[in-house]
């Protein structure tokens, strides 16, 4: 299928179609497909997807075109119709130069406003007339408490990348910016994971949402990577995780943890053992973390222990194993997680640690990489309440092993 039919049997326009002509983009991607008929209609859109998926035109091209029928108006007469949060400066200039390359024939205007920078240029767009802004939460509140901008016209409310929002602290901001907008708007919500103040946010703001949920595209699972589980308890993680380390001294672990505190608490632990580790996460200031992660690819460190948004976008090159000292609560965590290891050739080794309460998290991790996790029989911190062993508590774990996905210790560096 060349570009026209496969955009244009999604319901896309020619403005917009040439556009995607021009930019050789042939075949929409999964986001895309799912995404663009429903948010055409004007529905509401929980989207589970982050950067590389192609999510910025899911939501910019059927925004593009629902913005064309009214017919373009004046100068300053233009009203911001749709309104843009990103996080941060830098996705909100690729957001913008999006909206600018795939509007190209569109006659609709779009600008960026952001902090960090003077406002008199922004001012300026603004002032010239705009109907699509792409913004940071900070600079989009002061322009609006001088009144140089109104978000009460604002008809479709895109909020990108919303769990780093959280992370870096906008969330107040963020619920400010929506009280301003009207109540009857549509809204789009991205996220590359669902942590639970980003499901309380997506409850209150969100009117029978369509869900979409991708992994990223360089998916899943690589194949070169060898998934193991070990099931034990909470209180013998960390005594786990020293054993697998000083087992096979010659790897470097990138270790994940559920909290911004855990992670600290294991860094310091892994620490008094002699184990050189340090902890990234959105507590510490982006100079702690670049320094922790230069240390980390220079081999200074051995251990780097992060939560899941800190390592987001982390280009490491020969990272032997990542390990889940937490299951994620979203299964497309785990996708993200391990996808850093066993790049480009190399092979890698993915290691989850399952506690009897992260059973359901197992299985739906199972479930989305469409394959079962081998499970490491016979090591020393072994839960009691393990597969095999019938317990009262959880009938699924009470379920005995298949053979076929188990897998002895002493097998695993052969088996890479
Ligand atoms: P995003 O996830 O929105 O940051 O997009 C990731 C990259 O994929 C960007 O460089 C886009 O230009 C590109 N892209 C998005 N959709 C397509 C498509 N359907 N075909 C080819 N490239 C695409």
């Amino acid at each position: 299928m060349n570009s026209n039919t496969a955009f244009e049997s999604l319901g896309l326009r020619p403005e917009i179609l040439r556009a995607l002509e021009g930019m050789k983009y042939n075949t929409p991607t999964p986001v895309q497909q799912e995404a663009i008929p429903s948010v055409l209609e004007g529905r509401d859109l929980l989207g589970c997807a982050q950067t590389g998926t192609g999510k910025t035109a899911a939501f910019a091209l059927p925004i593009l075109q629902r913005l064309l029928p009214a017919s373009p108006r004046k100068g300053s007469q233009r009203a911001i119709r749709v309104l843009v949060l990103t996080p941060t400066r830098e996705l909100c200039s690729q957001v913008t130069e999006s909206f600018a390359a795939y509007g190209k024939f569109t006659g609709l205007r779009v600008t960026s406003v952001y902090g960090g920078v003077s406002q008199n240029r922004q001012e300026e767009a603004l002032r010239r007339g705009i109907d699509i802004l792409v913004a940071t939460p900070g600079r989009l509140l002061d322009l609006e408490s001088q009144k140089i901008l109104s978000l009460k016209t604002v008809g479709t409310l895109v909020l990108d990348e919303a769990d780093r929002m959280l992370d870096m602290g906008f969330l107040p901001d963020v619920r400010k910016i929506i009280a301003k907008t009207p109540a009857n708007r549509q809204t789009l919500l991205f996220s590359a994971t669902i942590p639970v103040e980003i499901k309380r946010l997506a409850d209150t703001i969100l009117r029978n949402p369509v869900r979409v949920a991708v992994a990223p595209a360089s998916s899943p699972a690589a194949e070169n990577v060898l998934h193991l589980v070990y099931y034990v308890e909470k209180s013998g993680k960390g005594e786990l995780l020293r054993h697998l380390l000083s087992e096979d001294t010659s790897s470097n672990a990138l270790v994940f943890t559920r909290t911004k505190r855990g992670a600290d608490r294991l860094a310091d632990q892994l620490f008094r053992a002699r184990i050189r580790a340090e902890a990234i996460h959105g507590g510490r200031s982006q100079s702690a973390r670049e320094r922790a992660l230069a240390k980390f690819k220079n081999g200074e460190t051995r251990v780097l222990v992060a939560t899941d948004v800190a390592a987001r976008g982390l280009d490491i090159v020969d990272l032997s194993h990542v390990i889940n000292f937490d299951l994620p609560e979203e299964p497309e965590s785990y996708v993200h997680r391990i996808g850093r290891t066993g790049r480009a050739g190399a092979s890698g080794i993915a290691i989850s640690f399952c506690g009897i309460e992260e059973r359901s998290l197992l299985v739906a991790i199972e479930r989305l990489i469409h394959q079962h996790l081998k499970v490491v029989v016979d090591h020393p911190f072994r839960s009691l309440l393990r597969p095999g062993i019938p317990t009262k508590l959880d009938n699924r774990a009470a379920r005995p092993v298949n053979p076929r996905y188990m897998i002895p210790a002493t097998e695993l560096f052969r088996a890479v």
